[in-house]
């Protein structure tokens, strides 16, 4: 068995699948480890059903490469628009499909399941090792800076108050149309008398269902599902196949890197010299009571992700992608999106990459 790689990838949501596939396919030796028994992340295990952050505000794709590539293998339908934003529907068992056979697909990739991050040594200001394999370069793709943790490298925690968790679950036999803000409101409204926390519906590639994000306790959920059944129409015969109900966590933690993305620079639509992706999704919070902000950028505008938001600012060979790279807590509450996280996931693994080259490690 192998025991060094070029590079390492720690976690396989949209970022780490990017940065995986992009760095084998550079042709470095990739191991990719998740403490999970499957790829997929968040958007693989958490009922998500809308891959957001790929479009600019007229349907085109912002980044080309990886997110595309893997978009247009995901996609069964055509973009939706969602108010101002685009969204592309998809179903979570073809995320980790695709994601599974791209790995498969990709010889110089080797991965390791139900493997969480154990340690990792750094020398001279370099990771030189990590779960006990030689590394010459590491992404950090696990959401929460494990690998910056690891290491004791600066890092910053994202506001739960602005990035409340949410309960994800499907509901069938739903007969009632939900595409206007006027008629989700005469859903929620009834909800919100009887004393219930808000809920949002994002759309469904199955026949008859909506997602439903539930920003209240898991033992709530079968409370609203029968509330909305006896005093909503067209919920009459709604139901949701799941039993078990758990929360998705909205926030996590970025690396401080070279660079730190801010809320201005997104809301500006900021461009930068070293730019490696774009998105133009609006900053978001959610409160505990599941109340949603969005702040948008101008009309026909996108920012920038910098390279130097990708590199840690301590360590020479530590590069970090979705949810993990170097922006403030309103930055990331737009960068967060999975659209971005396959874009910054494929970035990162090209400079990963470059460095090696760069810097003789390889
Ligand atoms: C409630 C909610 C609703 C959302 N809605 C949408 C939406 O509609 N559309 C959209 O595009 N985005 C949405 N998002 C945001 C988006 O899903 C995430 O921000 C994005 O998926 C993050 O991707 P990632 O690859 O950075 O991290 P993740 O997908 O979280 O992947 C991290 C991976 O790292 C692994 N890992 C963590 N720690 C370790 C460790 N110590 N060792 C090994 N492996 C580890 C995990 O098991 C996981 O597989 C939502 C998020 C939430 C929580």
């Amino acid at each position: 068995m192998k025991d060094s790689f070029d590079i390492a990838v720690v976690g396989s949501g949209a970022a780490g699948i990017a940065a995986g596939i992009t760095a084998a396919r550079a042709g470095c030796g990739t191991l990719l480890l998740d403490r999970r028994a499957a790829v997929g992340g968040t958007g693989g295990f958490s009922g998500l059903t809308t891959l957001c952050g790929l479009f600019d505000d007229e349907g085109k794709f912002l980044n080309d490469g990886f997110a595309r590539e893997f978009a247009g293998t995901l996609a069964e339908s055509p973009p939706m628009r969602m108010g101002k934003v685009w969204v592309l529907p998809y179903r979570p068992e073809k995320f980790r499909g695709v994601a599974a056979s791209l790995f498969a697909s990709t010889p110089s990739l080797q991965t390791r399941w139900s493997a969480p991050l154990t340690g990792a040594v750094v020398e001279n200001n370099r990771i030189v090792n990590l779960n006990r394999f030689c590394v010459g370069a590491v992404i950090d793709c696990s959401g929460s800076a494990e690998v910056a943790r690891a290491i004791g490298a600066a890092c910053l925690a994202t506001n739960e108050s602005t990035q409340a968790p949410a309960i994800l679950f499907p509901l069938c036999h739903v007969v009632r149309e939900l595409n206007t803000p006027a008629a989700v409101a005469q859903v929620l409204l009834p909800l919100s008398r009887a004393g219930f926390p808000m809920l949002s519906f994002q759309p469904s590639l199955e026949l008859d269902t909506i997602t439903v994000k539930f920003t209240g306790r898991a033992d709530q959920v079968m409370d609203v599902i029968a509330f909305l059944q006896k005093q909503v129409s067209g919920f009459e015969n709604c139901r949701t196949p799941l039993t078990e109900f758990t929360a998705a966590q909205r926030a996590g933690r970025m690396v401080i890197g070279q660079y730190l993305l801010t809320g201005a620079d997104v809301l500006a639509g900021r461009k930068f010299p070293d730019a490696v992706a774009r998105c133009a999704w609006p900053i978001e919070q959610w409160s505990a009571d599941g109340a949603a902000r969005f702040r948008y950028l101008p009309p026909g505008t996108h920012y920038e992700i910098p390279a130097r938001s990708l590199r840690a600012a301590q360590v020479e060979n530590l590069f970090m992608a979705g949810k993990t790279i170097s922006a403030d807590v309103d930055a990331i509450a737009s960068a967060r999106v999975m659209g971005c996280c396959l874009a910054s996931g494929a970035a990162a693994a090209v400079l990963a990459a470059r460095w090696l080259e760069s810097s003789g490690a390889r």
